[in-house]
């Protein structure tokens, strides 16, 4: 009876006493609450303008993806794109779309990019790139336009974007001043390379330790289509671009740390068809039907990286969409029997490291 009294009084202080802080605390919102999200939203503001990830990052070679998905939209994963930081170099490869403002989110400046790199020229690896030249000016700000690499027809890309960017360059300009936004560094300069054939490598770019190659991939109707390797520190990475089955970027990835292929699974992709039949979507039945045709299954990418030894592999150009975890283990199926080494399903923001001198491989999310 006693211990019964002495508990009921305990728990009306506490109560009295929960209730007494929730007015306390709704009193000072009242009062200061904007303040109080100023100074957040100030700190905040302050950490962002300072980050400069590139800078921070140990010596070594380093992937960040800036987009992981392919043409359809997918809540985790933009338009194709990957950020390769390579000692104080960082590139830029494909420029989908979100990939530029992807960058900005993870800390890394596009005021600092040193070069891009185009794959091939369908839409989603292009259509970030105005967005992605006008941020690395602006953020320079850069006195000259950035270099822009690429198999043949990169020059017609690169020139299209800088017309429809013109005006833009003008009234930024104007408006901000020639020191702040000088004018000779919009846009960027076209360097088109000579298409390697089979077994060849070209190399793209070979300066401060980096050594850049371009291969030739298999992405017919749309060629010229390349993959590039990058070889910093005693550390490698190879970028797959878009491909069916390649033995030629398998030659290329033989050994290398990391194979970035793209992959799409068709056992998804039939499912999508199957379901725009339903919907009386004939011109996308089409679509689902070709597709798996120039692209890679993430079974066949882990023969390819097998075979090649290569230490990880990552997947990009995630396609189906794969809006929540549950479609991974349909997506991976099979694929553990294949290559016994980690496999990532990328989603933008994915970081993987690669000090330099060691066999490390290092992985965490900036988004
Ligand atoms: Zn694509
Ligand atoms: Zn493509």
């Amino acid at each position: 009876m006693a211990r019964g009294v002495y508990v009921g009084r305990t728990f009306r202080v506490v109560m009295s006493l929960v209730v007494g802080l929730a007015v306390l605390a709704a009193a000072v919102w009242l009062v200061a609450g904007d303040r109080v999200v100023l100074a957040l939203a100030g700190r905040m503001a302050a950490q962002n303008m300072a980050a400069d990830r590139a800078a921070e990052l140990p010596d070594g070679l380093h992937l960040a993806v800036c987009g992981a998905g392919g043409p359809m939209p997918d809540p985790l994963r933009s338009g194709p794109c990957q950020l390769v930081i390579a000692g104080r170099s960082v590139f830029m490869v494909d420029a989908g779309s979100m990939g530029a403002r992807n960058m900005v989110r993870m800390g890394i400046r596009p005021g600092g990019l040193t070069a891009i790199l185009l794959t091939h020229f369908h839409s989603d690896h292009i259509d970030g790139l105005g967005e992605a030249m006008m941020l690395r000016w602006t953020g320079g700000p850069a006195k000259v336009p950035v270099p822009v690499y690429g198999p043949p027809g990169v020059e017609r890309v690169v020139e299209g974007f800088d017309a429809a960017y013109a005006l833009d360059a003008q009234y930024r300009t104007a408006h901000h001043g020639p020191d702040v936004v000088p004018p000779g560094g919009a846009g960027g300069i076209a360097h088109a390379f000579v298409m390697p054939g089979p077994g060849e490598g070209t190399t793209v770019y070979e300066a401060d330790g980096v050594k850049v190659t371009a291969f030739a991939v298999d992405h017919a109707p749309a060629a010229p289509a390349v993959g590039y390797r990058f070889d910093y520190g005693g550390r490698s990475l190879v970028l797959s671009g878009d491909t069916a089955p390649s033995a030629n970027l398998e030659a290329f990835a033989e050994g290398a740390d990391l194979l970035v292929h793209e992959a799409l699974s068709p056992r998804l992709v039939a499912m999508l068809g199957e379901a725009a039949g339903a919907a009386g979507r004939g011109n996308l039945v089409h679509v689902m039907e070709d597709i798996p045709g120039y692209h890679t299954a993430p079974t066949d990418a882990a023969a390819i990286a097998a075979r090649a030894g290569v230490r990880r592999l990552v997947f990009v150009h995630v396609t189906p969409p794969l809006p929540n975890a549950l479609l991974h283990g349909v997506f991976l199926d099979g694929v553990a029997d294949i290559f016994d080494g980690p496999v990532d399903i990328a989603r933008d923001g994915l970081l993987l490291s690669l000090p330099a001198g060691s066999d490390e491989i290092l992985s965490r999310h900036l988004l």
